[in-house]
Order: C-alpha cells, then sequence, then structure tokens
C-alpha cells in the first residue's frame, strides 16, 4: 500500500466503463454478433460491477482497466452467463452425498428413465380404460413389494412429508416429540418450525440426553394429534442418554389411539445393504416396528432422485394423500421415473452394482488405495519435474485417509479410504482448490493440511482424466 499516492489519484471509480462503451468495444468481434443483445447488456454490468468491486477492494493498483481488456473482459461474461449453472462436476471431496453438489448421483437406469418419461407419457391414465389414473401407483406398488408396508407414496422431499404428516394428522392439536430430538436438519428447516407451519402445537418431552416412554404417556391429553419420533440424523448425543424405542411409541399410540409418524430422514432400505453403517436406522426397521408412517428420503442413502416417501398403514398414507397439500407437493415427472427405477434396481437386489450411492459406500479399502495410486501416477506422469508442457512442479502422494457418508447420514461413521494429495510449487492449496472448482470439468476436493486431497471413493469412471486435464487447464490459464 501507499497511501501518498492513493491520495493523489482521481476518484478510481470515474474510469470505470459505461454500458454502452463496454458494448462498443465488442461492437466489431466475430463472438459477439452470435450473442443475444440483451445478453450482451446483461454481461456488461456484470463487468462494470465487477471493476466497481475490485476498486472498491483496492484490488486496481494503476488506475482501472485498460480500454484493450474491456472486449476481453465481455466475452468472458458473456460465456459465463450463458453458461449451464448445473453442468456436471467432479466430486473428489470423499463425501458420498454431498448436500451442495446435488446429493445422490443416479444410476443409468434411472437417467434413462428420465429421459424417457420427458416425452408424453402414461402418467396419470389407465392404460386398459383410458381413465384417469394416479400417478403414484408404479411407486406404490414397489414400496409395499419392497418393504411389506401396507401402503406407500411420494412427495417433493422428506421435509415435504414431515409437513404433510403434522398437518394431516395433528392440524389443531398437539405434537409429542422428545426434546433429544427437535433437531435442524440445515438451513432453516427446524423440527419445532416444520410443526408450528404444519398447523399443530409441539410439546416437548424428556430432556436432551435422556427421554423414556413414560414422559409421552403422561404428555397425552385430549388435544393430542401425534405422536413423532425423529432419526437425529446429523449429530449424536453420547454418553449417558436415553430414548423410547420406536416400538414402545407405536405401542403407546395403539393403546392411546393416537397416529405415529416416524421421520427417518436418510432412507437406508436394510443393515446388509451398507455393512459399514451398522448404526444407522434402516427403513426395514422402522416398518417392522408398525408405525402409522415412516418418512424417508429419496436422495440420501437409498441413492435416488429428491424425494420423500411415506410408508406405512394403508389408513394413514391415504389419508395424507387425501391432503389437499398433496398436490403441491407431489413429484414431477422426471423424477417420478427415476425414483421408480431406483426402487426397481433395489427390488432387483441391483443396487450394489447400479447405484452410485451403495456402490461407493461399500468400496473397500484395497480397492480404493489401488485407485488413489493409479491417480497419483497419472499426475506425476503429466507433470512431471517442469516438463514442456506445463511449467510447474506436482507432488501427487497417496495416504490413509476417511470418507463420509454425508448429508446428515451417520454423521459419525468415518469409511476408510485412500486418497491422493497434491501441491503445486508456489501454489497454495487454496488457490489450488479454487482454481479447480472453476476449470472445466469443475473439480471439488477437499483441502487437508496444506494439500489439495482427492478421495476415489467418490469420482465415476473416467474422472481421473478428467481431474489431470483440469489441472493442466487451471494451472495453465491462471
Ligand atoms: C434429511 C432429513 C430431512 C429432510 O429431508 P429432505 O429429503 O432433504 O427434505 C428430514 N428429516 C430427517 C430426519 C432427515 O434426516
Amino acid at each position: 500500500m501507499n497511501p501518498e499516492k492513493d491520495t493523489k489519484a482521481a476518484s478510481p471509480f470515474r474510469s470505470l466503463p459505461k454500458v454502452d462503451e463496454l458494448l462498443q468495444a465488442a461492437e466489431r468481434s466475430e463472438w459477439a454478433i452470435r450473442v443475444p443483445r440483451n445478453v450482451l447488456r446483461a454481461a456488461a454490468r456484470n463487468v462494470i460491477d465487477s471493476i466497481r468491486e475490485s476498486i472498491r477492494l483496492g484490488k486496481l493498483q494503476n488506475g482501472g482497466i485498460a480500454k484493450d481488456a474491456w472486449g476481453t473482459m465481455l466475452q468472458k461474461s458473456a460465456e459465463a452467463l450463458r453458461e449451464h449453472s448445473l453442468e456436471r462436476v467432479i466430486n473428489a471431496t470423499g463425501v458420498v452425498l454431498h448436500t451442495g453438489l446435488g446429493r445422490a448421483p443416479l444410476a443409468a437406469r434411472a437417467v434413462d428413465a428420465i429421459v424417457e418419461a420427458s416425452q408424453s407419457c402414461a402418467l396419470e391414465i389407465e392404460r386398459d380404460s383410458g381413465e384417469r389414473g394416479h400417478r403414484d401407483q408404479a411407486v406404490r406398488r414397489l414400496l409395499i413389494e419392497l418393504l411389506g408396508v401396507e401402503d406407500g407414496t411420494v412427495v417433493n422431499n422428506n421435509a415435504a412429508a414431515t409437513l404433510l404428516a403434522v398437518n394431516t394428522f395433528a392440524l389443531g392439536k398437539e405434537v409429542i416429540v422428545s426434546r433429544g430430538e427437535l433437531v435442524e436438519i440445515g438451513g432453516s428447516y427446524r423440527m419445532p418450525a416444520v410443526i408450528e407451519r404444519g398447523g399443530a402445537k409441539l410439546i416437548e418431552v424428556g430432556t436432551t440426553n435422556r427421554t423414556r416412554i413414560g414422559d409421552y404417556k403422561s404428555a397425552i391429553t385430549a388435544r393430542t394429534g401425534l405422536l413423532m419420533k425423529v432419526h437425529t440424523s446429523n449429530y449424536r448425543i453420547g454418553g449417558f442418554t436415553e430414548e423410547a424405542e420406536l416400538g414402545e411409541l407405536t405401542a403407546l399410540g395403539k393403546e392411546a389411539n393416537i397416529p405415529v409418524v416416524h421421520d427417518l430422514g436418510s432412507g437406508l432400505l436394510t443393515k446388509s445393504l451398507v455393512p459399514a453403517l451398522a448404526g444407522e436406522p434402516t427403513v426395514e426397521e422402522s416398518v417392522h416396528c408398525n408405525p402409522d408412517v415412516t418418512l424417508f428420503s429419496g436422495d440420501k442413502l437409498l441413492g435416488g432422485p429428491q424425494a420423500g416417501f411415506v410408508v406405512g398403514r394403508a389408513k394413514a398414507v391415504e389419508a395424507i394423500r387425501k391432503n389437499p397439500m398433496f398436490r403441491a407437493m407431489r413429484l414431477d415427472k422426471l423424477i417420478l421415473a427415476a425414483a421408480e427405477q431406483t426402487l426397481k434396481l433395489h427390488l432387483e437386489g441391483e443396487a450394489n452394482t447400479t447405484i452410485p450411492v451403495i456402490e461407493r459406500l461399500n468400496l473397500q479399502s484395497g480397492v480404493l488405495a489401488e485407485r488413489a495410486r493409479s491417480l497419483a501416477e497419472k499426475l506425476q506422469k503429466r507433470f512431471a519435474a517442469k516438463n514442456e508442457t506445463v511449467n510447474i512442479k506436482l507432488e501427487a502422494e497417496c495416504f490413509e485417509s476417511v470418507s463420509e457418508a454425508g448429508s446428515g447420514s451417520a454423521p459419525t461413521v468415518g469409511l476408510a479410504t485412500h486418497c491422493v494429495a497434491v501441491s503445486v510449487e508456489n501454489l497454495s492449496a487454496a488457490d489450488l482448490a479454487r482454481r479447480l472448482r472453476l476449470s472445466k470439468p469443475a473439480v471439488f476436493s477437499r483441502i487437508y493440511e496444506g494439500r489439495v486431497v482427492f478421495d476415489p471413493r467418490t469420482l465415476a469412471p473416467g474422472d481421473d482424466d478428467a481431474i489431470v486435464a483440469s489441472i493442466a487447464s487451471a494451472l495453465v490459464n491462471n
């Protein structure tokens, strides 16, 4: 910083270009002819905003941006505007269900089903009679077969399912929940707020670490509409703890004639599906305890699209289906197609080879060690000490680490893995990670002890080569 120079200079904001000036700079360029005028104007405004921000942060030392750079800046900005914001990225974080990266990557057959359903499809029509049908019929049959429940349906996500369940069973009444289960799942999704917005009154029972069945029993009054058990997916209380079992709660519900809802969230169907997540409660166990309904997500451990499944007793599921809010939370046909295919793969016993989430969670440390070694080798080869194409010095090394299930599933379980740690001479890990996020294809990694880390557990076939290419482009183009 040179304060003297600062005070002498005219206000740097005066050097900000105007929209029309920027457009003029691009007027005769080949690329600009193909870009719609309104996109160009929006791009110009973004360029001006970013220059203004740079000035404000004191990043522009020499009196602004030279005029001959305007055209290139505008072109870059226009390209960014025309990019597809949900382009594919590479998840090298080792977090299998990364909420920021779209949670579950879908099975190939689920993707095919989406493409198929994108045209006209028999969404709500009985083929035999030609009469209007129900969109959840196929999923309903699959849920019944897969889980042995009386009935099942699906809505937008587990959050919607919870809201619907509260509203269906306890509108204007009370919902009893353990103090240890009043969780925040993420964002503003907090159980007490959901119950209130569902039109019910929350009655907290027990304490943060201990709640017994007697606590529920003594809280039951004529106003009680629902007993609810919530899986505290994303956190664990250790030490001196006690909670009422779901079985005890359903017995109490039956005795008092009050519906019981289990908000399970994570949606692991059975223990054997992912042996490493032995502590995670399963849909099978929940259903076995016979609550009125069990709720679980589609895009967590089930490995499907965003959805909220509602399964259980026929009368309860039908009541939810009849709630006028159900229509506002119903699934789009594309998601429904993917949900149906995902359930089919589970039913066919193919999950472990076809559903990426299940495959990845089950990858063994030995396989991952081999994949990490292969990636490290590719990197070393490509960036062999200051070669001619890329003038950088990069080091890649394998090490033992842990991956996570993610999205609040099994938060305390670490899955043994082997990663590749990369460092580049004269470039910080944060800088390299940022460049990789902005490269094409974008790569999301994690940083550990000053190095950028790639976990092969969450990589798809072919991602290795893409990582090598992205590193090369990230280092050359910056
Ligand atoms: C994740 C979770 C939710 C929210 O599920 P979405 O499908 O993301 O809406 C609700 N309840 C529990 C217990 C969860 O784990």
